[in-house]
């Protein structure tokens, strides 16, 4: 590689402040005989991607790009059991939303099934693998503990010529799931149980959702793996922590077959998210028992989850470069990633006025069969959002929250006898209240003051402070929904976490300013004081919109810059 490429490379990286454990793997590899950068993210098509895959993601494919490389999406279907097309095609669809393309760089690991065989074929060749009769029960027995080395299987002496037969009948389907196995002959004793002679196939009469029932012998993920990274010729094979123990397995493979490229594992610490159970097992059983609405539910974080929440691809990217690739297992701060997207949402969203809780004020001077149309900016900061008009009548809802019969000190919105601004319209002074007979507020009572005016203010006068309304004839009636945290700490429960029933609380009586009216799916806004809110993708209509909250305005994060 030359000097001049090389530079520009890592100035680039220490430019986007991304410099990290595995870029120094890589730029040691560079200064060596290799001269490309090739990597893949291969999820297994049995669920649904989620928020920690999004980290894999946005690694693997971006390393490709700060290395001038390739990604490729490989899908590791070896497993005949669980995998479905469904899965296949929400992947897909996920990773073309975070902002990332594989080209035409699409494969799946089951299309190498035959190659794998060979490579099974070859191994026994070389008298590094063998057909073992021994059950998966006597396979346990005898693998030994950390302190104990294993015991040999009795039929690993079998010769070249009886275990290459014996794995062809195997192919060929003469035995029983379970009856046989073949396994790597590699040290029975060694310190690291992965190198006790592995299965490396076992027999399984099912059929596979790509390659039907060609197969009845499937290959083990330790063997599949590295095999699919070397025909791929992957140079950096990045995986989670887990399988560190599992590298001298995948060198062994590598080395005894003898590939042209010989790609390097690395791995890092998957990402944690605090109070949130990540794994596709327990997302599978919230999905299958009916507990959210689908795989797609805003509160699941699934891509399509956070997608349909109104979660933005450059607040997911900005999350994965913000938290960075460690070695280290930690928790990341749930609110970290609810930051990263009003980072992103503040400037760019639209806001508007929506009462969630409505209550009606009558303002008793303004006069009845007025309407004014009020010019009001559709972002305090961003000018190029431009402007809209909106009705101002006599009888407006404000939020129930925003008037207190008997208001502690400091609560600078209404209370009989106080003052408060109307957003981009007047100020008003509360003068009464009517209650109903269960003694539930129902009206508030106000007196405007026609020389306050926003933007002429002719009084001078000035309030604390400034609230939200809707003209109750204009108003949009919606439907917004409101999440919590999807689960609550349970010390009894399996993994300490049950589902919050309380995770989604509708507020169907929500009230809109009439601009609202258009909304398309997936459009976002600011509920002016209330969050960011997104157009539900899934039951939404022209008639009855149907929004869901992205996220509160107030953050409990705060960056360490
Ligand atoms: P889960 O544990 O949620 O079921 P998985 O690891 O079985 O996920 P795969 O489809 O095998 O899911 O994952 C594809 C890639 O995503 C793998 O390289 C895996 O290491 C990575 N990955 C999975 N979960 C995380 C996570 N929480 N953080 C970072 N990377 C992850
Ligand atoms: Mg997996």
């Amino acid at each position: 590689m030359d000097n001049e490429y090389m530079d520009s490379r890592q100035n680039e990286s220490s430019l986007s402040g991304t410099g990290n454990f595995i870029h120094s793997l890589i730029n040691e590899d560079l200064k060596g005989e290799l001269n490309k950068v090739h990597t893949r993210f291969p999820p297994e098509p049995n669920g649904y991607l989620h928020i920690g895959h999004a980290k894999s993601i946005c690694l693997n494919f971006g390393l490709a790009k700060l290395y001038g490389g390739k990604c490729n999406l490989r899908f590791d279907d070896t497993n005949p059991a669980k995998e479905d097309t469904e899965f296949v095609n929400s992947i897909e669809e996920d990773i073309k939303w975070l902002g990332f393309d594989w080209e035409d760089r699409l494969f799946f690991a089951s299309e190498y099934f035959e190659k794998m065989y060979e490579c099974a074929v070859l191994l026994i060749k070389k008298g590094k693998a063998f057909v073992c009769d021994m059950t998966a029960e006597e396979m346990r027995n005898a693998r030994g503990t950390l302190n104990t080395p294993g015991t040999e299987s009795p039929y690993r002496n079998r010769s070249v010529s009886e275990n290459l037969e014996l794995f062809e009948r195997m192919r060929n389907g003469e035995f029983k799931d379970g009856e046989k196995t073949l396994r790597a002959k590699i040290d029975m004793s060694s310190s690291n149980i992965n190198m006790r002679d592995p299965v490396i196939y076992r027999i399984a009469h099912m059929t596979h959702h790509a390659a039907g029932d060609k197969w009845c012998i499937y290959p083990m993920y330790d063997f599949a793996h590295p095999i699919e990274d070397a025909i791929e010729e992957i140079t950096h094979s990045i995986c989670t922590m887990e399988f560190e123990d599992h590298r001298p397995l995948y060198d062994w493979f590598i080395n005894e077959i003898d590939f042209p490229v010989k790609p390097r594992q690395i791995e890092f610490a998957k990402l944690n998210l605090s109070d949130t159970i990540m794994g596709k097992r327990f997302l599978r059983a919230l999905v299958e028992e009916g507990k959210v609405d689908g795989w797609n539910d805003p509160r699941l974080i699934t891509l399509s989850g956070i997608r349909r929440r109104g979660y933005t691809p450059e607040s997911i990217r900005k999350f994965c470069d913000m938290i960075g690739v460690s070695k280290a297992n930690s928790v990341v701060d749930f609110a970290q990633l609810e930051y990263c997207v009003r980072e992103d949402l503040k400037d760019k969203t639209p806001v508007v006025m929506a009462v969630l809780d409505p209550i009606k004020m009558v303002i008793t001077n303004y006069p009845e069969d007025s309407i004014e149309m009020l010019e009001i900016e559709n972002h305090p900061e961003n000018e190029q959002l431009g402007k809209r008009k909106v009705p101002f009548s006599r009888e407006l809802y404000i939020e129930r929250s925003d008037f207190m019969e008997e208001p502690p000190k400091k609560f600078f919105r209404l209370s009989v006898g106080k003052e408060v601004r109307l957003k981009g319209a007047y100020i008003v002074c509360c003068t009464d209240f009517v209650k109903d007979e269960n003694g539930v507020v129902t009206e508030v009572h106000c007196t405007y003051d026609p020389e306050t005016k926003s933007g002429l203010n002719s009084s001078g006068k000035k309030v604390k402070g400034t609230i939200h309304w809707v003209s109750v004839p204009h108003a949009v009636p919606v439907k917004a929904m409101l999440y919590e945290n999807l689960t609550i700490k349970d010390e009894n429960a399996e993994n300490g976490y049950v589902f919050n029933p309380n995770s989604l609380v509708a507020a169907d009586n929500c009230m809109c300013e009439p601009s609202i009216k258009g909304a398309r799916p997936m459009d976002r806004f600011q509920f002016m004081r209330n969050g960011y809110f997104c157009v539900d993708s899934k039951h939404s209509t022209d008639e009855n919109i149907v929004f869901n909250r992205i996220v509160s305005l107030k953050s409990s994060f705060k960056p360490n810059i």
